[in-house]
């Protein structure tokens, strides 16, 4: 290690969030003993999280549910006024906003993250795909610049082979991607695709790859820290997915042959070290029916599903977060991850998202007062929440999410019967919630032998009954 070990303990930080992952990120801190501040929405101004921070500031009343928390000067005036140390975006948000990350450094407040030159690099596709080229890492068939006119698009994808996938560079929340079959209807969709990006990601950067049926979505947690150091902490398999969107989530991949889980390991850790990438991130791969892997992106931010990893292998992600900012090397005592050998993965934890949407009516995010509320618990449960209790009123401005259920056991069956039961034990009255859809996942043959893939829940009518 060349680089010299510089550490600055935090006092007190804030954190630009909401909901759940605020509410994680207050307790790594207060367990680390650092004061918490909490901002808010005006629509937020009886939310739980608020008041589970030892301070909380309201954000600008007349921005709006969503632009509250995207309002960089504010938050940065708020972060000056109460003389905090750093800043955690949590996910979603400004979490990979780069101009946040600047903004926050150029006031003396520790961005907890990459930083905006490594955000630069990996923030859109496209980028990630040059960097994942230049490390050797698969990436899907396809290009690495964006495509200007249609008939480029339609060489490509002659080239590529139908069925080709049209995908937003800056797309992120399973938007901005299209599937096109035949080249009939690619014109259309490049047109659509174009438009679309630009009006919600704010430029219409948009480029092709293979579409893949039924692939396997695996991901690689990893952690580096401001001296170069990295280290993964195995992988998860989010391939329940409705619409793109993670539904389920388990760690380890066990599914997957340990060659190619190896393989994948390798490969983002050399990704992670090509762009000097610190503190957490996570690298997504699809991996095929011949069980080839293939990077697709990487998130350099906490994600939702980050709580498996953690109950596999015992390591708060959270607070090393904290810690990596702080300045703490792997190695120090406080992280305690001296080398690879010291990450063990034990058992199986399935993560499973609790949410007001109505599998009958269409996932559609149901509203209003929830007049009941009693979580599941018990060995071998842990519940990320904070938004729903007896009495709380689930508002349409933000995400649907309820609260998350973690269940964990030595074997992987063991953990399917923990979070059914845990589910089952869950009563919540007065809106609508997606518990009885999240069992069928759980209790189908496919789910319980490792074998989900992206499209089992569309081509899968049972798990509506
Ligand atoms: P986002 O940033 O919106 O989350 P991702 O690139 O992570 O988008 O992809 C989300 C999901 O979309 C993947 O897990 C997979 O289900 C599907 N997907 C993405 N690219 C492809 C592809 N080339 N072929 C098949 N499915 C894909």
């Amino acid at each position: 290690m060349s680089k010299k070990v510089s550490v600055k303990k935090f006092r007190k930080v804030l954190v630009a969030n909401r909901g759940e992952i605020a509410i994680r990120i207050f307790r790594a801190l207060s367990e680390l003993g650092i004061t918490t501040v909490s901002i808010y929405s005006k629509e937020d101004r009886y939310a739980m999280f608020r008041s589970k921070a030892d301070e909380s500031y309201p954000l600008n009343p007349q921005k709006g549910p969503i632009d509250a928390y995207l309002d960089i000067d504010t938050i940065i005036k708020i972060a000056l006024s109460t003389g905090v140390d750093a800043i955690h975006p949590g996910y979603g948000f400004l979490s990979e906003n780069p101009d946040f990350a600047d903004a926050c450094e150029r006031n003396g407040i520790v961005f907890i993250g990459p930083g905006s030159n490594i955000m630069n690099a990996m923030g859109d596709k496209i980028s990630s795909k040059k960097i994942a080229i230049e490390a050797n890492v698969p990436i899907i068939p396809g290009v690495d610049y964006a495509i200007k006119e249609v008939d480029e698009a339609k060489k490509i994808a002659a080239q590529v082979g139908y069925p080709v996938m049209l995908k937003a560079s800056n797309g992120g929340g399973g938007r901005g991607m299209r599937i096109v079959n035949q080249e009939e209807d690619l014109e259309k969709e490049f047109n659509e695709a174009k438009n679309e990006s630009k009006k919600a990601f704010g430029d219409d950067m948009i480029f092709i790859e293979k579409y893949l049926r039924g692939p396997k979505h695996i991901e690689v947690q990893i952690i580096g820290d401001n001296y170069g150091n990295v280290v993964h902490l195995y992988d998860r398999d989010c391939s329940v997915q409705r619409r793109h969107q993670k539904v389920v989530e388990y760690a380890p991949a066990f599914s997957i042959p340990e060659t190619v889980r190896q393989e994948i390991f390798d490969a983002s850790i050399r990704l992670a070290k090509t762009v000097g990438y610190r503190n957490a991130g996570t690298l997504e791969f699809l991996v095929d029916a011949d069980n080839h892997p293939y990077f697709i992106e990487m998130n350099p931010r906490i994600q939702v599903e980050h709580t498996v990893s953690e109950m596999v292998t015992d390591i708060d992600i959270v607070q090393t977060q904290i810690l990596i900012a702080e300045g703490y090397p792997l190695d120090s005592e406080e992280i305690a991850i001296p080398s690879q050998e010291n990450v063990v993965c034990t058992g199986y934890s399935i993560q499973t998202r609790v949410t007001t949407e109505d599998p009958a009516n269409n996932f559609l995010p149901d509203t209003g007062e929830i007049t009941v509320y009693r979580s599941g618990s018990g060995n071998g449960i842990r519940l990320d929440g904070g938004n729903a209790y007896t009495g709380a009123v689930i508002s349409p401005y933000y995400d649907s999410l309820l609260v998350k259920a973690i269940s964990h056991d030595r074997t992987f069956l063991g953990a399917v019967r923990k979070s059914i039961r845990a589910l089952q034990e869950m009563r919540i009255r007065g809106v609508k919630t997606n518990i009885p859809f999240l069992v069928n996942v759980l209790n189908h043959p496919t789910f319980q032998s490792g074998q989900c893939y992206t499209t089992f829940i569309e081509e899968t009518p049972e798990l509506f009954e």
